[in-house]
């Protein structure tokens, strides 16, 4: 506009003026031209040298395995918190690979535990275990390791061991925690991730500790509430959660809690950080645009494009993310055949590439955004616009289609990632993926179970398919998000997050906020996860689903002695990560694999034979 303005002022110059301006049309065009042909031969993106691949699971089956006995005894009370304690504990220690035999509290006795090393309890009236809590306090004066799960009701036999778990005065009644506070480092990413709590109770009571404990999380209050201790007791440890949640998420907190045992404690770990993009490359998301109208006034399909691509180009340059991409052909709801193909491939073709040349990888997301699943699924009266599919033979072709439609578009790729959307995967979807794509390795879910999601463990499944599931999302970045990554972090030193193009149309996740700050919010996790791990290993969704694998079967055995850690892997194939947290003890050397400083008392042990020897100093 300025320059027709320009050149009408001046009459003499405006046939000039036109005839360059036709060059330059016209030569955007060869260049237009240039590049759609470049982009149609699929000339071409540079791929990037995986980091891991997945390993044929013969090779797990071929390596050594070790035989071992139960070395911690996992105490439960069969009252409500007992069982959710034994629940979680049994998850935490058996994802930590730590040999364990569980144990009512009612009829115990010595000879159940006095053979381990450790001994967990979910107890919180501990006069249900008998005279044989006495016997407890005497196999840990004698250097046995003891955990608490679960604060203990005052009064009774609380007060008779009191002062062995460092206690001089306790509250009757329980206080709300609303924010954490971490007076000396202790989880991964606590020095730098605002922790709060997302829905505080009554959780935790409110103890006067002797000068012996070291506290390692309270509540952030003037009076701060002591969360997690330990103290050396006799010739053993003790430590304590007070924090009293005990969902899934807090599986990270306990293990930590855990890991304060004796002088040190290794469990192994998948050492990968994964960024996935559904819905993308996908067609121009549908809903309002409001919020990028009176942002940018611009629509969705420009925006896209123009500022929302290339921002998370620029974040995933900045800190070498190869982004993980999630392809949806089509935004129909047809659930029947025929499946017509999507014709209008310019978008796939551009984006695609431009996430293949970062790098990245593409996966599978659906033919459209109808989950897996057949009539027989109940959606709990949620997701009204979600049509299931109207039958196998339907839903099969969904995905042949979609192969097709990918592999005609990047013929170099391999899509051994399958997202459901929404989440949702049904009993048939899955095992018709099993069966019939054995390209699929990888299945990326969630891991927050919720009415009909499909909730996972990373781990590999019976029937060989790789869980992976993704721990936080979007772009709002709430407390929840950041309690649930330094969670992960410490318990696996894992970080996988999802986000969608089209959360900047949904006002749930995020939109009016506007793009702006919603980059913002992300940019910034990003900066603290990096600040928190800079060496974490950014990986692509099969290289994780490669980590996984190594990480699920493992098998680990400790000692401790003369100044020395022992560790032995069963299951060790090519590599090995463990997070090593030392007590009163620091490594001065390793032998079978390198050892690395994460924060103080914490370190991150790459293993690359199935025996290492660490001397401590
Ligand atoms: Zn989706």
């Amino acid at each position: 506009m300025q320059n027709s303005t320009a050149a009408a002022k001046r009459p003499g110059g405006q046939r000039r003026f036109y005839f360059i301006r036709m060059q330059i049309i016209f030569l955007q065009f060869i260049l237009l031209v240039a590049a759609l042909y470049a982009v149609q031969k699929g000339i071409s993106y540079h791929p990037r040298k995986a980091e891991l691949t997945v390993a044929d699971e013969s090779m797990f089956e071929a390596a050594d395995h070790l035989e071992q006995q139960p070395e911690c005894a996992l105490i439960w009370q069969s009252d409500l918190t007992g069982e959710e304690g034994r629940k979680l504990m049994a998850d935490v220690l058996s994802q930590m690979k730590v040999p364990y035999i569980e144990c009512p509290a009612e009829g115990i006795r010595a000879e159940d535990f006095e053979g381990c090393k450790s001994v967990v309890l979910a107890v919180s009236d501990l006069a249900s275990m008998g005279e044989t809590a006495m016997d407890l306090m005497d196999w840990l004066e004698n250097g046995g390791h003891l955990m608490l799960a679960v604060m203990p009701s005052k009064g009774g036999f609380l007060d008779m061991i009191s002062d062995k778990l460092g206690i001089v005065g306790m509250s009757d009644t329980a206080s709300v925690v609303r924010k954490l506070r971490f007076p000396r480092e202790f989880m991964i990413g606590d020095q730098v991730f605002p922790i709060q709590i997302t829905d505080p109770y009554e959780s935790s009571i409110d103890v006067l500790l002797d000068s012996t404990c070291e506290v390692y999380i309270e509540s952030d209050d003037e009076a701060a509430i002591p969360l997690v201790w330990r103290r050396r007791t006799g010739k053993g440890t003790v430590s304590v959660s007070n924090l009293g949640f005990m969902d899934k998420i807090y599986r990270g907190f306990y293990g930590s809690v855990y890991s304060l045992l004796g002088d040190g404690f290794a469990w192994p770990v998948i050492n990968g950080s994964t960024f996935y993009i559904d819905d993308f490359p996908a067609p121009v998301p549908q809903g309002e645009g409001e919020y990028i109208t009176r942002d940018y006034n611009m629509n969705a399909r420009d925006f896209m494009t123009q500022i929302w691509w290339p921002d998370i180009v620029e974040l995933g340059e900045k800190y070498k993310i190869p982004f993980t991409g999630l392809v949806i052909e089509q935004y129909s709801d047809d659930v029947k055949q025929p499946l017509p193909a999507n014709e209008d491939v310019s978008r796939f073709h551009y984006f695609g590439k431009s996430l293949l040349d970062m790098g990245g990888e593409i996966g599978f997301h659906g033919y459209n955004h109808m989950p897996l699943v057949l009539e027989n699924f109940d959606y709990y009266g949620e997701y009204d616009e979600y049509t299931p599919w109207a039958s196998m033979g339907d839903m099969e072709a969904s995905i042949t289609e979609l192969n097709r439609f990918c592999a005609s578009l990047f013929p170099n790729e391999q899509f051994q990632v399958y997202v459901p959307p929404s989440n949702i995967l049904s009993d048939e979807g899955r095992r018709m993926l099993k069966e019939k794509y054995p390209q699929i390795k990888v299945i990326a879910s969630t891991y927050m179970p919720d009415t009909a999601a499909y909730a996972q463990e990373f781990e590999v499944a019976e029937d060989g398919m790789i869980e992976t599931p993704r721990v936080i999302s979007g772009y709002i970045m709430s407390d929840f998000v950041y309690l649930s990554a330094l969670s992960e972090l410490t318990f696996r030193y894992v970080n996988t997050h999802f986000q969608h193009p089209d959360d900047v149309l949904d006002e749930d996740r995020g939109a009016d906020l506007g793009w702006a700050e919603m980059y913002s919010r992300l940019s910034t996790y990003v900066e603290r996860l990096y600040t928190a791990v800079p060496d974490i290993r950014n990986l692509t969704g099969i290289e994780l689903a490669a980590a996984v694998q190594r990480y699920d079967e493992l098998e680990v055995a400790q000692d401790i002695a003369d100044g020395v850690m022992h560790i032995r892997l069963g299951g060790f194939v090519d590599e090995a990560f463990l997070l090593i947290r030392f007590n009163d003890c620091s490594p001065a050397a390793a032998e079978g694999g390198r050892i690395e400083k994460i924060q103080d008392g914490l370190w991150l042990l790459e293993a690359d034979s199935p025996e290492i020897r660490i001397t401590l100093e």
